[in-house]
């Protein structure tokens, strides 16, 4: 007798059928779980595209605004900077405050004076300087010098004559660099070093009424620029332009290479009653020195100081 065994019954096909339930129900639970997670991922995937188009949308409208607030600000610097320049101008003018007769810009004298004053400019040349000095006393003529302090230093000796002789000096700096090139505190320096210069040479000091800028810089338009003219104006100079000059005039367009001749009938052509001339120590100036003195007081004009000029009252 066989112990534990029914007859005719057998749990293997039940087993299976178990097994193989399980296994259908899991692999459809499975499948449909799926699917589900799926079309849950799709759905945030959309959304997500979606949130995606709707950046690029509010990125492509920051940008635009970005721009647009770029562009402001620009404009709105721009007029930061010019209201800056132009606080900085009225801030200048309000300490441009020179004594009486003083710090005014000087290009042309009274009409009615019969007077011209000749100016020579530079003194690069002390040969030059010398024979428009000689010129100068034979024709019994005044005149006003622009040397460079620098040439001043490099040769006293004329400057001293030149004095002697009647002749009045204006600083035209040290060094004759541009004053628009220059910060405020190398201007002065530069002014100071012409004043030490002749102060040196003369042994005194020489108190003069006069500036000319270097190349016209910063007095380009015969008006005061505030700028310069208020460090200019400190010192109690005048600022000495002119309205003939022989440089535009002529040697601009032909050249140094041209007679004397063609250069005092420039001037005489030019210059009237009150007249400034700009001149410098080139060789076809000084020769027609003479030339240009003799024809002015034929035409009854006195060749002056730029002083006498400017300190002219006409007759009551
Ligand atoms: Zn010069």
């Amino acid at each position: 007798m066989r112990h534990g065994r029914r007859s005719g019954f057998c749990w293997v096909p039940w087993i299976l059928s178990a097994v193989l339930l399980l296994t259908t129900s899991f692999t459809y639970d499975w499948g449909h779980a799926s699917q589900i997670l799926l079309a849950y991922e799709r759905s945030e995937l959309r959304s997500a595209r979606s949130e995606i188009d709707q950046n690029h949308v509010k990125l492509g409208e920051l940008q635009q605004a970005i721009i647009q607030l770029s562009a402001k600000l620009a404009e709105e610097t721009k007029n930061a900077k010019e209201l800056q320049r132009q606080l900085s101008k009225l801030q200048a003018a309000k300490v441009y405050d020179p004594p009486a007769g003083r710090g005014v810009i000087f290009y042309q004298g009274n009409a009615s004076s019969k007077e011209v004053a000749i100016t020579i400019d530079d003194a690069f040349v002390p040969s030059l300087v010398k024979k428009a000095l000689g010129i100068l006393v034979a024709n019994h003529a005044a005149a006003t010098f622009f040397p460079v302090g620098r040439m001043i230093a490099a040769d006293p000796e004329i400057f001293r004559q030149a004095v002697k002789d009647g002749v009045q000096l204006g600083n035209h700096t040290y060094d004759h660099d541009w004053l628009t090139q220059l910060a405020p505190s190398q201007i002065t320096a530069q002014i100071d070093g012409w004043q030490e210069a002749i102060d040196k040479a003369l042994g005194y000091h020489y108190d003069t009424q006069w500036f000319r800028p270097p190349g016209m810089a910063g007095f380009t338009s015969q008006k005061l620029d505030a700028e310069y003219g208020s460090i200019v104006g400190k010192y109690g100079l005048n600022v000495a332009l002119w309205d003939v000059d022989t440089y535009t005039g002529i040697y601009k367009s032909q050249g140094l290479n041209v007679a004397p001749s063609i250069v005092a009938d420039y001037v005489l052509s030019h210059a009237g009653p009150g007249s400034v001339v700009l001149m410098h120590f080139d060789a076809p100036d000084i020769a027609a020195l003479p030339a240009i003195i003799q024809g002015l007081k034929a035409e009854g004009l006195k060749p002056v100081t730029l002083s006498q000029l400017y300190d002219y009252a006409p007759p009551k």
